[in-house]
This record gives C-alpha cells, structure tokens and sequence, in this order.
C-alpha cells in the first residue's frame, strides 16, 4: 500500500481516539457539575427546613408569653373580684377573666400544634441533614479525582493530536486540508474502508472499476457520495 495511504489511516486512527476521549471531556464534567447541584439542592433544602424550624420555635415562645401576660392579668382580676362592691362591676370582671381564660385555651391548642408540627420538623431536618453530608461527601470524594481525569483527558488529546499532526508533515498540504476538512464535516471519519463493495461511511456501492484502484492502494480515492477517502481494509 501507497506510504500516504499508509498514513491516512493512521491519522484516522488517532483521529477515532480523539473522538472518544473528546466525549469524556463533555461527560466528566457533567459529572461533576451534577455532584455539584446535588448538594446546592440538599444544602437549600436544609436551610429551608432549618428556616421553617426556627420560625415553629419563635412562635411558640410568642404563645407563650400570651398565656403567660393573660394569666398574670387573670391572677390580677381574681384579685380585684375580693374588693368589688357593685354587682355589675362584678359580673364585667367575671365575664373579662372567663374571656381570658377561654383565650387561653385557644393558644394552648395552638401550641400543641406547633409542637406536634416541631416535632416533625425535627425528623425532616434530620433526614436532610443525611441527604446532605451523602451529598457532600460523594462530592469529596470524586471531585479531585474528576478534576485529574478531565486534565488527563485534556492532556492526552494534546498528545494524541501532536502525533496526528506529525504524521500530517508527510502528506502534501492539500491532502492534509482535505482530511481536516472531512474529519470536521463528516462526522469525524476522514478515512473509510472498502467493505465489500460498499463505502463503510455511507454505505454507498462503489464503482468496480474504483474498487479495483482501491485494492491497488497506489493513489487516494475519494466516495462518490460522501467525499471520504476510501481504502482497503487491512489483511484482507
Ligand atoms: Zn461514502
């Protein structure tokens, strides 16, 4: 086989590695990006329950202090009711600390409420107190290790590109504009074989008479369909 063709495939080779490792460099990140959003979630989550937790306690303490102002103001009228003269201002007092009283009552049921809804905000925090360190420790543990994979990705398309253009300086300029050409339009793959009869890039039959030069291996031979150079399949 012809030293170009010899190359081509070569450089169709290297080309199918950078391909594959150029999808790691959009997967790994995605990767960890998701690692990322997963704990911003559990962490909002978190704060949103812990927000709802604090505002049940401040509320409750509110409640508190009402019974509490109401039953110094009861203590107060029972006081009064001993010294009353009139039985009008008697009966005002009485209905006044039965208000109370009945008031009470109410916020008391109130609080059992807000206790029984703290009650259960304190398992939830909990629960996402664990979704959150699963969440935070995933993150440790694959952040470093995603973070060298994509550099080693990165690195090793460099090199692979490098040894791809190397052999790039034994084609002629055109040959070479015409793989960058076909490698960046027809879907990565410059370099087709020969298969059966068939062009292995679209499937298209190949002229016999092409088949025969494709065989020869002496010159490039183009697709008449998708333009991609078509070549032997090696060992056959
Ligand atoms: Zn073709």
């Amino acid at each position: 086989m012809d030293h170009k063709l010899k190359i081509l495939i070569q450089m169709q080779e290297l080309d199918d590695v950078i391909g594959e490792k150029e999808i790691l460099t959009r997967e790994l990140p995605q990767e960890l990006s998701s690692m990322k959003q997963n704990l911003e979630d559990a962490n909002n989550q978190l704060a949103e329950t812990s927000h709802l937790l604090e505002e049940n306690l401040k509320t409750q303490k509110l409640k508190e202090l009402e019974i509490r102002s109401n039953k110094d103001k009861i203590d107060k009228y029972k006081n009064q009711l001993l010294t009353i003269q009139t039985n009008k201002e008697y009966k005002a007092l009485n209905s006044e600390v039965s208000h109370l009283e009945s008031l009470n009552t109410g916020i008391d049921d109130n609080l059992i409420e807000l206790m029984e809804e703290e009650s259960n905000l304190r398992t939830e925090l909990e629960n996402k107190k664990a979704i959150q360190k699963k969440a935070d420790d995933l993150l440790k543990a694959n952040e470093e290790i995603l973070k060298k994979k994509i550099d080693a990705v990165e690195k090793e398309i460099i090199e692979i590109r490098n040894k791809r253009n190397t052999l790039a300086k034994d084609l002629n300029t055109t040959l070479v504009r015409r793989y960058a050409a076909l490698i960046k339009n027809k879907n990565r793959k410059a370099v087709v074989f020969d298969e059966n009869g068939t062009c292995s890039g679209c499937h298209y039959k190949i002229r016999p008479q092409l088949v025969i030069e494709i065989r020869e291996g002496k010159k490039v031979i183009s697709c008449e369909s998708c333009g991609r150079m078509i070549v032997a399949k090696p060992f056959e």
